[in-house]
């Protein structure tokens, strides 16, 4: 089963609109020739209008940082589902670590994001992953189990094929240390495994799996020649156009 792979650029709280719809440009241009591998731009909010215009004919996916679970209503600071898509976003991360450790989102609230997006046609990414104490004391994969059946409670086969799922171990987001590639492949391999259990081992196959924490272009082939890894969303490394763009042409 060969699965398309996806590199997937986050920029969490950085950039103003010129210098997203900057980077937006240029990445789109690395992308012209990109035929066997698809790429996603998650800017801020308030540079999507902007990245989606650099973007267009263009293919790279516009990706969204987070999205509600409701189509509208009295939920400041929220953006819904069909807000996104107005603006033209494909895909929305879920679930990532800072949105779990610093704005308390637990995986009920993630579940209701995940379905959502789901159910509006939203291709979620959704984000999972241990904190160093938990891999110290040697609860990764009870804890990665927990947060994946979670996520996808309540979702059905037709819809959990749609999903992109990110490991990102915690102690390795923005931190430098990337997990070693038997690390990742160990955590993608249990992952694919699982989701075989909660759904068949045919739809196992087909979801990818992203590997996220320090990527960069000194460790993408690496981590992409690992059986089970299918990608990588890229924090710090997404920002500069020279290191995204090894990130993309890995080997
Ligand atoms: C991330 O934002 O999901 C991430 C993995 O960040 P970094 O690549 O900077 O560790």
């Amino acid at each position: 089963m060969s699965r398309r792979a996806l590199l997937a650029g986050n920029w969490k709280m950085h950039l103003t609109i010129a210098q997203a719809v900057e980077l937006a440009q240029a990445v789109a241009a690395v992308c012209a020739d990109c035929r066997d591998r698809d790429v996603m731009l998650a800017p801020p909010f308030t540079a999507l209008a902007g990245v989606a215009q650099a973007l267009q004919g263009s293919n790279v996916f516009l990706g969204a940082q987070n999205v509600a679970w409701e189509a509208q209503g009295a939920f400041t600071g929220e953006i819904a589902p069909p807000m996104l898509i107005d603006i033209g976003v494909r895909m929305v991360i879920i679930g990532h670590s800072e949105r779990r450790q610093i704005f308390l989102e637990d995986n009920v609230m993630i579940n209701r994001r995940l379905r959502a997006a789901l159910e509006f046609g939203l291709i979620p990414v959704l984000c999972i992953g241990e904190t160093l104490e938990e891999r110290e004391s040697g609860a990764t994969f009870a804890v990665l189990e927990k947060q994946l059946r979670g996520a996808l409670h309540d979702v059905p086969p037709g819809q959990a094929e749609q999903i992109v799922l990110a490991y990102e171990p915690v102690w390795a987001i923005g931190t430098g240390k990337t997990a070693s590639t038997e690390q990742a492949q160990e955590a993608h391999h249990f992952l694919r495994n699982l989701l075989a259990d909660i759904y068949n081992k045919k739809l196992a196959e087909t979801i990818r799996v992203l590997y996220g924490g320090s990527v960069k272009p000194d460790n993408i082939d690496a981590l992409m020649a690992q059986a089970d890894i299918d990608g990588a969303l890229v924090g710090g490394a997404a920002l500069q156009v020279e290191s995204f763009k090894r990130i993309i042409r890995f080997q």
